[in-house]
Protein backbone atom coordinates (compact mmCIF):
# COMPACT_ATOMS: atom_id res chain seq x y z
CA UNK A 1 0.00 0.00 0.00
CA UNK A 2 3.22 2.42 -0.09
CA UNK A 3 4.34 4.81 2.61
CA UNK A 4 1.15 5.48 4.39
CA UNK A 5 0.83 9.37 5.41
CA UNK A 6 -0.19 10.37 8.72
CA UNK A 7 -3.48 10.29 9.91
CA UNK A 8 -4.96 13.50 10.62
CA UNK A 9 -8.37 13.26 12.02
CA UNK A 10 -9.73 16.94 12.00
CA UNK A 11 -12.17 16.67 15.00
CA UNK A 12 -13.19 14.03 18.09
CA UNK A 13 -14.96 10.91 17.24
CA UNK A 14 -18.69 10.86 18.46
CA UNK A 15 -21.22 8.81 18.25
CA UNK A 16 -24.80 8.30 19.87
CA UNK A 17 -24.44 4.65 19.18
CA UNK A 18 -23.14 2.73 21.78
CA UNK A 19 -22.38 -0.24 20.04
CA UNK A 20 -19.69 2.03 17.35
CA UNK A 21 -17.49 3.21 20.50
CA UNK A 22 -15.36 -0.44 21.09
CA UNK A 23 -15.52 -0.59 16.73
CA UNK A 24 -13.71 2.87 17.39
CA UNK A 25 -11.47 1.90 19.34
CA UNK A 26 -9.83 -1.19 17.14
CA UNK A 27 -10.20 1.05 13.97
CA UNK A 28 -8.12 3.97 16.11
CA UNK A 29 -5.45 1.02 17.37
CA UNK A 30 -5.47 -0.78 14.12
CA UNK A 31 -6.78 -3.77 14.72
CA UNK A 32 -8.78 -5.84 12.75
CA UNK A 33 -12.89 -5.76 13.12
CA UNK A 34 -14.78 -8.98 13.67
CA UNK A 35 -18.07 -10.34 12.08
CA UNK A 36 -19.84 -8.65 14.93
CA UNK A 37 -18.26 -5.38 14.13
CA UNK A 38 -19.10 -5.41 10.46
CA UNK A 39 -22.97 -6.25 11.24
CA UNK A 40 -22.71 -3.67 13.97
CA UNK A 41 -21.90 -0.86 11.57
CA UNK A 42 -23.78 -2.12 9.02
CA UNK A 43 -26.93 -1.92 11.36
CA UNK A 44 -26.30 1.11 13.15
CA UNK A 45 -28.26 4.69 11.44
CA UNK A 46 -25.08 7.11 12.76
CA UNK A 47 -23.80 7.10 9.12
CA UNK A 48 -21.37 10.14 10.31
CA UNK A 49 -19.80 8.21 13.16
CA UNK A 50 -19.38 5.35 10.70
CA UNK A 51 -18.26 8.06 7.91
CA UNK A 52 -15.96 9.37 10.29
CA UNK A 53 -13.83 5.89 11.23
CA UNK A 54 -13.68 4.60 7.16
CA UNK A 55 -12.93 8.74 6.85
CA UNK A 56 -9.62 7.94 9.59
CA UNK A 57 -8.47 4.95 7.81
CA UNK A 58 -8.64 6.56 4.59
CA UNK A 59 -6.75 9.67 5.19
CA UNK A 60 -4.24 7.13 7.06
CA UNK A 61 -3.45 5.06 3.67
CA UNK A 62 -4.14 7.64 0.99
CA UNK A 63 -4.00 11.38 2.58
CA UNK A 64 -6.34 13.25 0.55
CA UNK A 65 -4.96 11.81 -2.54
CA UNK A 66 -8.12 10.35 -4.97
CA UNK A 67 -7.59 8.53 -7.88
CA UNK A 68 -9.17 8.22 -11.21
CA UNK A 69 -8.15 7.44 -14.58
CA UNK A 70 -9.22 8.05 -18.10
CA UNK A 71 -10.58 5.14 -19.30
CA UNK A 72 -12.48 3.19 -22.04
CA UNK A 73 -15.25 0.42 -21.48
CA UNK A 74 -15.58 -1.94 -24.58
CA UNK A 75 -18.52 -4.74 -24.39
CA UNK A 76 -18.32 -6.99 -27.33
CA UNK A 77 -21.57 -8.41 -27.14
CA UNK A 78 -24.60 -8.59 -25.05
CA UNK A 79 -25.80 -11.88 -26.09
CA UNK A 80 -25.57 -14.36 -22.84
CA UNK A 81 -27.10 -18.02 -22.37
CA UNK A 82 -27.55 -17.04 -18.44
CA UNK A 83 -30.90 -14.89 -17.46
CA UNK A 84 -30.14 -13.58 -14.63
CA UNK A 85 -32.76 -11.76 -12.80
CA UNK A 86 -30.39 -8.64 -11.79
CA UNK A 87 -29.77 -8.20 -15.22
CA UNK A 88 -30.77 -5.67 -17.71
CA UNK A 89 -27.93 -6.17 -20.40
CA UNK A 90 -28.18 -9.91 -21.41
CA UNK A 91 -29.69 -11.02 -24.32
CA UNK A 92 -30.75 -14.31 -25.78
CA UNK A 93 -29.45 -14.41 -29.10
CA UNK A 94 -32.75 -12.93 -31.36
CA UNK A 95 -33.66 -11.38 -29.34
CA UNK A 96 -34.44 -7.85 -30.11
CA UNK A 97 -31.02 -5.57 -29.01
CA UNK A 98 -29.04 -8.54 -29.21
CA UNK A 99 -25.58 -7.47 -31.05
CA UNK A 100 -22.23 -9.05 -31.23
CA UNK A 101 -19.26 -6.96 -32.73
CA UNK A 102 -17.31 -7.96 -35.45
CA UNK A 103 -13.28 -7.65 -34.53
CA UNK A 104 -12.75 -4.79 -36.62
CA UNK A 105 -16.03 -3.01 -35.07
CA UNK A 106 -14.79 -3.54 -31.39
CA UNK A 107 -12.01 -1.92 -32.11
CA UNK A 108 -12.81 0.92 -33.67
CA UNK A 109 -15.11 1.14 -30.40
CA UNK A 110 -11.88 1.21 -28.93
CA UNK A 111 -10.36 3.61 -30.97
CA UNK A 112 -13.74 6.15 -30.46
CA UNK A 113 -13.22 8.75 -28.08
CA UNK A 114 -9.36 8.20 -27.97
CA UNK A 115 -8.88 11.77 -28.21
CA UNK A 116 -8.11 12.33 -24.17
CA UNK A 117 -5.45 9.37 -24.14
CA UNK A 118 -7.09 6.53 -22.65
CA UNK A 119 -4.87 4.61 -20.54
CA UNK A 120 -7.28 1.65 -20.12
CA UNK A 121 -9.93 -0.37 -21.75
CA UNK A 122 -12.45 -2.25 -20.05
CA UNK A 123 -13.66 -5.24 -21.62
CA UNK A 124 -16.74 -7.41 -20.13
CA UNK A 125 -20.00 -9.09 -22.00
CA UNK A 126 -22.38 -11.64 -21.98
CA UNK A 127 -21.71 -15.19 -22.32
CA UNK A 128 -22.21 -16.16 -26.17
CA UNK A 129 -22.47 -19.78 -26.40
CA UNK A 130 -21.23 -19.65 -30.15
CA UNK A 131 -18.09 -17.38 -30.33
CA UNK A 132 -15.15 -19.57 -30.21
CA UNK A 133 -11.92 -18.41 -27.67
CA UNK A 134 -10.25 -17.16 -30.83
CA UNK A 135 -12.87 -14.14 -31.16
CA UNK A 136 -11.57 -13.03 -27.81
CA UNK A 137 -7.61 -13.98 -27.82
CA UNK A 138 -7.96 -12.00 -31.50
CA UNK A 139 -9.88 -9.07 -29.61
CA UNK A 140 -7.44 -8.61 -26.78
CA UNK A 141 -4.28 -9.09 -29.60
CA UNK A 142 -5.99 -6.53 -31.76
CA UNK A 143 -6.05 -3.93 -29.69
CA UNK A 144 -2.49 -4.52 -27.99
CA UNK A 145 -1.13 -4.03 -31.36
CA UNK A 146 -3.16 -0.69 -32.38
CA UNK A 147 -2.87 0.56 -28.29
CA UNK A 148 0.13 -0.95 -27.00
CA UNK A 149 0.43 1.55 -24.27
CA UNK A 150 -2.93 0.83 -22.57
CA UNK A 151 -3.55 -1.61 -20.13
CA UNK A 152 -6.51 -4.36 -20.99
CA UNK A 153 -8.43 -4.69 -18.21
CA UNK A 154 -10.74 -7.88 -19.44
CA UNK A 155 -13.32 -10.82 -18.50
CA UNK A 156 -15.06 -11.26 -15.03
CA UNK A 157 -14.10 -15.09 -13.13
CA UNK A 158 -17.56 -15.35 -14.42
CA UNK A 159 -16.87 -15.33 -17.74
CA UNK A 160 -13.82 -16.99 -17.23
CA UNK A 161 -15.51 -20.00 -15.99
CA UNK A 162 -18.17 -19.75 -19.10
CA UNK A 163 -15.16 -20.44 -21.18
CA UNK A 164 -13.34 -22.82 -20.11
CA UNK A 165 -16.79 -25.03 -19.34
CA UNK A 166 -17.33 -24.25 -22.86
CA UNK A 167 -13.79 -24.68 -24.38
CA UNK A 168 -13.55 -27.89 -22.14
CA UNK A 169 -10.43 -26.76 -20.45
CA UNK A 170 -9.83 -25.41 -16.70
CA UNK A 171 -9.64 -21.83 -15.56
CA UNK A 172 -6.57 -21.66 -15.31
CA UNK A 173 -5.70 -22.50 -18.62
CA UNK A 174 -8.27 -19.81 -20.28
CA UNK A 175 -6.34 -17.24 -17.69
CA UNK A 176 -3.62 -18.16 -19.33
CA UNK A 177 -4.58 -18.08 -23.03
CA UNK A 178 -6.18 -14.15 -22.38
CA UNK A 179 -2.85 -13.29 -20.27
CA UNK A 180 -0.97 -14.55 -23.53
CA UNK A 181 -3.03 -12.49 -25.82
CA UNK A 182 -2.19 -9.33 -23.42
CA UNK A 183 -5.04 -9.51 -20.77
CA UNK A 184 -3.39 -7.31 -18.34
CA UNK A 185 -5.72 -7.45 -15.25
CA UNK A 186 -9.13 -7.82 -14.61
CA UNK A 187 -12.21 -6.49 -13.34
CA UNK A 188 -14.49 -7.06 -10.82
CA UNK A 189 -17.62 -8.16 -11.52
CA UNK A 190 -19.91 -11.37 -11.23
CA UNK A 191 -19.11 -11.33 -7.39
CA UNK A 192 -22.52 -10.15 -6.37
CA UNK A 193 -23.05 -11.52 -3.37
CA UNK A 194 -21.51 -15.04 -2.19
CA UNK A 195 -24.32 -16.24 -0.45
CA UNK A 196 -26.08 -19.16 -1.75
CA UNK A 197 -29.45 -18.05 -0.98
CA UNK A 198 -29.52 -14.88 -2.67
CA UNK A 199 -27.62 -15.88 -5.82
CA UNK A 200 -30.36 -18.45 -6.37
CA UNK A 201 -32.20 -15.43 -6.80
CA UNK A 202 -30.32 -13.08 -8.53
CA UNK A 203 -28.36 -15.29 -10.55
CA UNK A 204 -28.81 -18.98 -10.42
CA UNK A 205 -27.56 -19.45 -13.94
CA UNK A 206 -23.81 -18.03 -12.57
CA UNK A 207 -20.93 -19.81 -11.20
CA UNK A 208 -21.31 -19.70 -7.12
CA UNK A 209 -19.46 -17.47 -4.73
CA UNK A 210 -17.04 -20.22 -4.02
CA UNK A 211 -15.90 -20.98 -7.74
CA UNK A 212 -15.96 -17.25 -7.90
CA UNK A 213 -13.37 -16.91 -5.45
CA UNK A 214 -11.56 -19.69 -6.63
CA UNK A 215 -10.99 -18.20 -9.54
CA UNK A 216 -9.57 -15.18 -8.59
CA UNK A 217 -7.27 -16.96 -6.56
CA UNK A 218 -6.07 -18.54 -9.47
CA UNK A 219 -5.85 -15.27 -11.42
CA UNK A 220 -3.71 -14.06 -9.09
CA UNK A 221 -1.54 -16.60 -8.57
CA UNK A 222 -0.90 -15.84 -12.81
CA UNK A 223 -0.01 -12.35 -11.73
CA UNK A 224 -3.30 -11.07 -12.75
CA UNK A 225 -4.20 -8.29 -10.39
CA UNK A 226 -8.14 -8.14 -10.00
CA UNK A 227 -10.87 -6.03 -8.53
CA UNK A 228 -14.00 -7.24 -6.23
CA UNK A 229 -17.24 -6.05 -6.03
CA UNK A 230 -20.29 -6.55 -3.99
CA UNK A 231 -24.27 -5.50 -5.79
CA UNK A 232 -25.91 -4.64 -2.92
CA UNK A 233 -29.70 -3.67 -2.43
CA UNK A 234 -31.76 -6.08 -3.69
CA UNK A 235 -32.50 -9.39 -1.63
CA UNK A 236 -29.40 -9.69 0.71
CA UNK A 237 -29.52 -9.07 4.55
CA UNK A 238 -26.61 -7.97 6.50
CA UNK A 239 -25.70 -10.82 7.08
CA UNK A 240 -25.03 -12.45 3.67
CA UNK A 241 -23.35 -8.68 2.83
CA UNK A 242 -20.69 -9.27 6.02
CA UNK A 243 -20.16 -12.91 4.92
CA UNK A 244 -19.05 -11.52 1.08
CA UNK A 245 -16.78 -9.09 2.63
CA UNK A 246 -15.41 -10.92 5.28
CA UNK A 247 -14.56 -14.08 2.12
CA UNK A 248 -12.94 -11.47 -0.07
CA UNK A 249 -10.69 -10.50 2.69
CA UNK A 250 -9.86 -14.11 3.77
CA UNK A 251 -8.72 -14.52 -0.13
CA UNK A 252 -6.77 -10.91 -0.34
CA UNK A 253 -5.08 -12.13 3.27
CA UNK A 254 -3.50 -15.20 1.30
CA UNK A 255 -3.24 -13.89 -2.35
CA UNK A 256 -2.79 -9.58 -2.21
CA UNK A 257 -4.60 -10.00 -5.60
CA UNK A 258 -7.11 -7.53 -4.81
CA UNK A 259 -6.44 -3.50 -5.98
CA UNK A 260 -9.98 -2.58 -5.19
CA UNK A 261 -13.62 -3.07 -3.69
CA UNK A 262 -16.67 -1.61 -5.60
CA UNK A 263 -19.80 -1.99 -3.75
CA UNK A 264 -22.22 -1.41 -6.96
CA UNK A 265 -25.60 -0.04 -5.86
CA UNK A 266 -28.69 -2.41 -7.75
CA UNK A 267 -30.34 -0.60 -10.62
CA UNK A 268 -33.97 -2.52 -10.67
CA UNK A 269 -34.96 -1.34 -14.37
CA UNK A 270 -36.18 -3.66 -16.77
CA UNK A 271 -34.19 -6.40 -14.51
CA UNK A 272 -36.59 -9.22 -13.69
CA UNK A 273 -36.45 -7.63 -10.09
CA UNK A 274 -37.72 -4.27 -11.51
CA UNK A 275 -40.56 -4.64 -8.02
CA UNK A 276 -37.35 -3.67 -6.30
CA UNK A 277 -37.00 -0.20 -4.98
CA UNK A 278 -33.79 1.75 -5.99
CA UNK A 279 -30.84 2.09 -2.94
CA UNK A 280 -30.69 5.35 -0.80
CA UNK A 281 -28.12 7.27 -0.47
CA UNK A 282 -27.52 6.54 3.06
CA UNK A 283 -27.15 2.30 2.26
CA UNK A 284 -24.91 4.08 -0.69
CA UNK A 285 -22.97 5.93 1.97
CA UNK A 286 -22.76 3.16 4.45
CA UNK A 287 -21.45 0.72 1.73
CA UNK A 288 -18.62 2.44 0.70
CA UNK A 289 -17.71 3.13 4.62
CA UNK A 290 -18.30 -0.55 5.61
CA UNK A 291 -16.35 -1.59 2.87
CA UNK A 292 -13.36 0.65 3.80
CA UNK A 293 -13.20 -0.71 7.40
CA UNK A 294 -13.27 -4.26 7.33
CA UNK A 295 -11.71 -4.70 4.27
CA UNK A 296 -8.52 -3.69 6.10
CA UNK A 297 -6.39 -5.37 3.34
CA UNK A 298 -7.59 -3.74 0.31
CA UNK A 299 -5.52 -0.98 -1.17
CA UNK A 300 -8.51 1.17 -2.65
CA UNK A 301 -12.20 1.44 -2.56
CA UNK A 302 -14.11 2.45 -5.27
CA UNK A 303 -16.61 5.19 -5.49
CA UNK A 304 -18.09 3.98 -9.41
CA UNK A 305 -19.82 7.45 -10.10
CA UNK A 306 -21.90 5.79 -12.67
CA UNK A 307 -23.67 3.77 -10.30
CA UNK A 308 -23.94 6.19 -7.33
CA UNK A 309 -24.21 9.12 -9.65
CA UNK A 310 -21.62 11.54 -9.30
CA UNK A 311 -23.05 13.65 -6.21
CA UNK A 312 -23.27 10.33 -3.72
CA UNK A 313 -20.19 9.88 -5.24
CA UNK A 314 -18.10 12.84 -4.39
CA UNK A 315 -19.67 12.71 -0.71
CA UNK A 316 -18.12 9.06 -0.45
CA UNK A 317 -14.92 10.78 -0.55
CA UNK A 318 -15.21 12.08 2.92
CA UNK A 319 -16.70 8.61 4.15
CA UNK A 320 -14.03 5.73 2.79
CA UNK A 321 -13.38 6.17 -1.15
CA UNK A 322 -9.86 6.84 -2.68
CA UNK A 323 -10.99 6.16 -6.21
CA UNK A 324 -13.66 7.71 -8.71
CA UNK A 325 -13.37 5.27 -11.38
CA UNK A 326 -12.91 6.88 -14.68
CA UNK A 327 -14.14 8.68 -17.85
CA UNK A 328 -15.72 5.54 -19.43
CA UNK A 329 -16.49 6.99 -22.24
CA UNK A 330 -19.68 4.52 -23.27
CA UNK A 331 -21.40 2.83 -20.34
CA UNK A 332 -24.04 0.48 -21.35
CA UNK A 333 -25.13 -2.17 -18.74
CA UNK A 334 -26.26 0.22 -16.03
CA UNK A 335 -27.99 2.53 -18.70
CA UNK A 336 -29.73 -0.79 -19.67
CA UNK A 337 -30.96 -1.10 -16.05
CA UNK A 338 -31.86 2.33 -15.84
CA UNK A 339 -29.19 4.41 -14.63
CA UNK A 340 -29.64 8.03 -15.05
CA UNK A 341 -25.96 8.96 -15.45
CA UNK A 342 -23.92 10.55 -17.84
CA UNK A 343 -22.81 7.55 -19.80
CA UNK A 344 -18.86 9.19 -19.39
CA UNK A 345 -17.47 12.06 -17.94
CA UNK A 346 -14.45 14.43 -19.25
CA UNK A 347 -11.46 14.25 -17.47
CA UNK A 348 -11.79 18.09 -16.30
CA UNK A 349 -15.49 17.20 -14.90
CA UNK A 350 -13.88 14.03 -12.26
CA UNK A 351 -11.00 16.67 -11.09
CA UNK A 352 -13.68 19.16 -10.43
CA UNK A 353 -15.79 16.59 -8.28
CA UNK A 354 -12.38 15.83 -6.42
CA UNK A 355 -11.05 19.27 -6.00
CA UNK A 356 -14.78 20.07 -4.61
CA UNK A 357 -14.57 17.60 -2.04
CA UNK A 358 -10.55 18.93 -0.80
CA UNK A 359 -9.10 16.12 -2.43
CA UNK A 360 -5.79 15.73 -4.18
CA UNK A 361 -7.16 14.60 -8.34
CA UNK A 362 -4.33 12.12 -9.06
CA UNK A 363 -4.80 10.69 -12.77
CA UNK A 364 -3.78 7.02 -11.84
CA UNK A 365 -2.80 3.90 -14.24
CA UNK A 366 -4.76 0.56 -13.88
CA UNK A 367 -2.39 -0.03 -11.26
CA UNK A 368 -2.26 2.86 -9.35
CA UNK A 369 1.01 4.71 -11.05
CA UNK A 370 0.53 7.69 -11.62
CA UNK A 371 0.13 9.55 -15.09
CA UNK A 372 1.55 12.19 -16.24
CA UNK A 373 0.67 14.22 -19.40
CA UNK A 374 1.63 17.11 -21.07
CA UNK A 375 -0.18 19.13 -23.95
CA UNK A 376 1.47 16.11 -26.51
CA UNK A 377 2.27 12.85 -24.52
CA UNK A 378 1.33 10.71 -21.82
CA UNK A 379 3.44 9.21 -19.69
CA UNK A 380 3.36 6.63 -16.42
CA UNK A 381 5.35 6.40 -13.42
CA UNK A 382 6.90 3.48 -12.33
S1 LIG B 1 -25.43 -10.63 -15.43
FE1 LIG B 1 -23.91 -11.34 -16.93
S2 LIG B 1 -24.16 -13.56 -16.95
FE2 LIG B 1 -26.03 -12.74 -16.03
S3 LIG B 1 -27.47 -12.46 -17.74
FE3 LIG B 1 -26.39 -10.50 -17.47
S4 LIG B 1 -24.69 -10.61 -18.93
FE4 LIG B 1 -25.42 -12.72 -18.63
Amino acid sequence: MGTAPAAKPRHQFQTDDPRLRPIADKVLAGARLDEGDALALYRSGDVLAIGWLANYVREKLHGDRTYFNVNRHINPTNVCVAACRLCAFGRKKDADGAYTMALEEAWQAAASGYTESVTEFHIVGGLHSDLPLQYFTDLVRGLKQRFPQVHIKAFTMVEIAFFAKLYKTTPRDILMQLKEAGVDSMPGGGAEIFADRVRHVICDHKIDGGEWLEIARTAHELGLKSNATMLYGHVENDEDRVDHLLKLRALQDETRGFQTFIPLAFHPDNTALRHLPWTTGLTDIKSIAVGRLVLDNFPHIKAYWQMMTPKIAQIALRFGADDLDGTVIEEKIYHDAGATTPQGMRRQDLIRLIREAGREPIERDTLYRPVTRTETTVSIGV
